[in-house]
């Protein structure tokens, strides 16, 4: 793998493009491989240097701070981290150096320098509320319940936690979402609310992004399997952690296969097997010895402690016990030494308030997307409901609903209304002659053509079949035969042929003049009356209703 990333920079001097490639490859490594993921961002590093090119080295000491955090080097991690927000305020660029302090706040919460953390929380979450970065919000939400979860102040941390998964669903970015929510399940066990984290869990990992989450899939399975544990199901317990396991073998992570073991070891004394649990938890011993992290040697001698005293050892249960202590007074003593000091909270409560507003700010934002969205999706419907699927024009049922509305107020203003009825010639021979689907284009080029010569007011209904239905509001029969004529030319000269070779089309048309004392069906009636002599004269041609015959 090395060789290869060496293969992929070329020797100097290079240019900011390449840089910039070797960054993205590196960022792309971040994560699943961040040993390599250091060395190429550190060539990138010198290559900028070289080229004094001070974004590319602050993007590239953020890598490397990051990679290192990640791996548990913490110590260097800070050093780069420093070292690049230096860089980011020379350069006044707000946006690093808020990254900068993240990255700082992640190493000293895991060096559970508490203080420190929260300090550097508050200085990225400052900066990111100037930049509006919601992302970054969600980052110092999470930060800060995590650092309260530490201290096991569980109700601090739900109230954070549960802030940064509103934000994360508000911002819509799925995989925050994922890692807001595992991190609220964690504290939703811890307070014993174990129906709400087993939910959220299982909706986490329905969205999970693998293979990159894959050390997040471990921690679900090792939620899941404490969630059991609790619930003394201890077959499916088994099974989670021994998943969770072997996903954190798969990912290397020796903290994650620490967390297992402790778990498992924990799961056995549950059953009084307290020599499985012995074998459990020395592995977990020399792993967290070789990750020196004291807080979970603690935890692990505290664990044995029991399993020895259970066993009758009663030298090594004392031997553990007294690990475990000396690790807790420490604890206290630091507890006191963290207390948040005034200016902290104030400042928290300030960076609270502004998030506040801009929260609302966006609320409001995005009910008014919302809002715009169903208006259109209604509009979308009531456009289907009304209009034919295959012409576009109104369609029998929108007729049937205006046509008396209509005629009301033709009644009220003592106005003029004609209607016409239209039939195309000899339909039955152009799908014959010419195929089902040339009649439906004829039908749809056709309603396009009669549509143009209409009036806003007016009413284009396809009736049925082939036959459309025309109502002329405000006009006299003298207009409605104009228009009727008009339409009849206009369907016999358009150029048919490029539908279809040969094809020819023409309309009948019937008019008819709607009388006071006339009900709907009888003008429609009257219509028809004059489309069937229409047709009987030989077709292609309009005629209006002369009255009814004495
Ligand atoms: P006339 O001149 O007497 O009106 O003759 P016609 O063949 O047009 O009349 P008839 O009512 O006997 O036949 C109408 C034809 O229209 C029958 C049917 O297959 C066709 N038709 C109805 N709706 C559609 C449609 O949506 N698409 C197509 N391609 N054809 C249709
Ligand atoms: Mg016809
Ligand atoms: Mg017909």
């Amino acid at each position: 793998m090395l060789n290869d990333l060496e293969d992929f920079f070329p020797p100097e001097p290079c240019g900011r493009e390449h840089i910039i490639r070797c960054l993205q490859e590196a960022r792309r490594l971040f994560v699943v491989h961040c040993e390599s993921s250091i060395v190429l961002a550190q060539s990138a590093l010198q290559a900028a240097d070289t080229l004094k090119a001070t974004d590319l080295e602050i993007e590239a000491l953020l890598l490397i701070g990051q990679s290192q955090q990640i791996i548990q080097h913490t110590d260097t991690a800070v050093h780069s981290f420093t070292l690049a927000l230096e860089k980011s305020k020379l350069v006044h660029d707000t946006r690093q150096q808020s990254q900068c302090h993240e990255g700082l706040a992640l190493c000293y919460q895991s060096q559970r320098q508490t203080q420190k953390a929260l300090h550097s929380w508050l200085n990225s979450l400052e900066l990111a509320t100037q930049e509006n970065q919601i992302e970054r919000y969600i980052h110092c939400y999470l930060g800060i319940g995590d650092l309260y979860f530490q201290r096991d102040h569980f109700e601090q941390a739900f109230y954070f936690q549960s802030q940064a998964v509103e934000w994360a669903q508000l911002h819509q970015d799925i995989d925050l979402q994922s890692r807001t929510q595992l991190h609220l399940a964690a504290t939703l066990i811890r307070i014993q609310d174990y129906a709400l984290a087993e939910r959220l869990l299982l909706k986490t990992e329905d969205t999970l992004i693998l293979p990159i989450r894959l050390s997040w899939l471990a921690e679900i399975n090792h939620y899941l399997g404490q969630i059991s544990l609790a619930k003394h199901d201890w077959i499916r317990a088994q099974a989670y952690f021994q998943a969770a396991y072997d996903l954190n073998l798969n990912t290397s992570s020796r903290w994650g296969q620490t967390q297992c073991l402790i778990s498992l070891g924990q799961l056995a004394c549950q059953q009084a097997e307290h020599e499985k649990a012995i074998v459990h938890l020395q592995q977990a011993l020399e792993l967290a010895e070789a990750l020196e992290n004291e807080h979970l040697q603690q935890q692990i001698h505290r664990a044995l402690s029991s399993n020895y005293e259970a066993c009758g050892d009663f030298i090594r249960a004392t031997m553990h016990h007294i690990g475990f202590h000396n690790y807790y007074l420490q604890l206290q003593k630091q507890n006191t030494r963290d207390q948040l000091d005034a200016i902290s909270t104030r400042r928290l409560n300030q960076a609270e308030i502004k998030l506040q507003l801009l929260r609302s700010e966006l609320e409001v934002k995005q009910l008014m997307q919302q809002r715009s969205l169903e208006h259109e999706r209604m509009q979308q419907l009531e456009n289907a409901a009304y209009h034919d699927a295959l012409t576009g024009v109104l369609n029998r049922h929108a007729l049937d609903e205006q046509l008396p509305l209509l005629l009301q107020q033709i009644r009220q203003e003592k106005n003029k209304l004609c209607l016409i009825m239209i039939d195309f010639d000899h339909f039955k021979q152009v799908n014959d002659l010419h195929s089902h689907q040339i009649g439906d284009e004829v039908l749809k080029q056709g309603s396009k053509i009669l549509l143009q010569l209409t009036r806003e007011t007016d009413l284009l209904a396809r009736f049925g079949g082939e036959e459309f239905v025309l109502v002329l509001p405000r006009n006299d029969a003298s207009i409605a035969l104009r228009i009727a004529e008009r339409m009849r030319q206009e369907i016999a000269r358009h150029d048919w042929d490029k539908v279809s070779t040969g094809l020819q089309v023409t309309i009948s048309l019937g008019c008819a003049q709607w009388q006071p004392a006339m009900s709907i069906d009888e003008l429609m009636a009257a219509a028809d009356q004059a489309l069937y002599q229409a047709k009987h004269q030989g077709r292609n041609q309009v005629c209006l209703y002369q009255g009814p015959e004495q």
